[in-house]
């Protein structure tokens, strides 16, 4: 059985009252794309926050032991969970090189991150090769293309040494072609990591998921492999309203 990376019990996460988030549980493990699926409002986006520390919560998220819930969100990131937005958060008048140097060294000086480098450290070069950005070392951030940008965000994740990823809706925008070497992405971050995907797109999501948790209204519809939560007559009832 491939290793819980990080465990999620009974989360809370209400605005005003009102739960958008009520109780739900989650293991991410390693080797696995664990894909969060659920209608527009489910909860989603908040149990990544809730996760990732933005959102405050009742409940226990625990990494390596260690208990998550009222920790600064620098600590959790340093404990290797990282994130990505909708909207690439990268830096536009850097670099590729230049923008995984600073993931690399996120805990450097930052004066040692301005000077010329002769030499990229060997992380950056294999994380360039493996976002497939290696052609592009030189090329400013704020000009690649959209799905670029989603690969250089997820290859600045690897370089800070992050081994869960939450990725949110990492194809919004993508062409077909895209898509596919997204998913083949997925898969080889996957290999030695926790991955969990936040997915509108039920083709992406059963061509590579390896494991699928369905939100509604906050809590867990279903959970389960591809074919078992596909056959769920909640699930079925939620999106096909039958
Ligand atoms: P999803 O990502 O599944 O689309 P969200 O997590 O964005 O869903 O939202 C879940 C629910 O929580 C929605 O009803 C949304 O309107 C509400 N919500 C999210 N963020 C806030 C907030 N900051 N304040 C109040 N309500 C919020």
């Amino acid at each position: 059985m491939n290793d819980v990376l990080l465990t999620c019990k009974n989360i809370e996460v209400s605005f005003d009252g009102f739960k958008a988030v009520d109780g739900v549980d989650l293991e991410l493990r390693r080797g696995e794309v664990h894909f969060l699926i659920g209608p527009n409002g489910a909860g989603k986006t908040t149990l990544v926050d809730a996760i990732t520390g933005l959102a405050k919560y009742t409940g226990s998220v625990t990494k390596d032991g260690e208990e998550l819930r009222g920790k600064k969100i620098p600590h959790i990131a340093r404990k290797g969970i990282g994130r990505t937005f909708q909207t690439a958060t990268v830096f536009e008048n850097l670099t590729v090189a230049q923008n995984l140097d600073i993931a690399a060294g996120a805990g450097r000086s930052p004066w040692s991150l301005l000077r010329r480098r002769k030499h990229l450290p060997q992380q950056v070069l294999e994380t360039m090769e493996r976002i497939g950005l290696a052609d592009h070392a030189g090329t400013d951030a704020g000009i690649l293309a959209h799905g670029q940008k989603q690969w250089l965000e997820i290859g600045m994740l690897l370089v800070g040494d992050a081994d869960v990823l939450l990725l949110d809706e990492p194809i919004a925008g993508m062409g077909h072609e895209e898509r596919e070497t997204t998913g083949k992405l997925l898969h080889d971050i996957a290999a030695d990591r926790a991955v969990a995907v936040v997915e509108h797109d039920m083709d992406f999501m059963r061509a590579n998921a390896s494991r699928v948790t369905v939100l509604h209204a906050g809590a867990v519809l279903a959970a389960g492999s591809v074919d078992e939560v596909s056959t769920d007559a909640k699930v079925q009832e939620v999106y096909l309203g039958t």
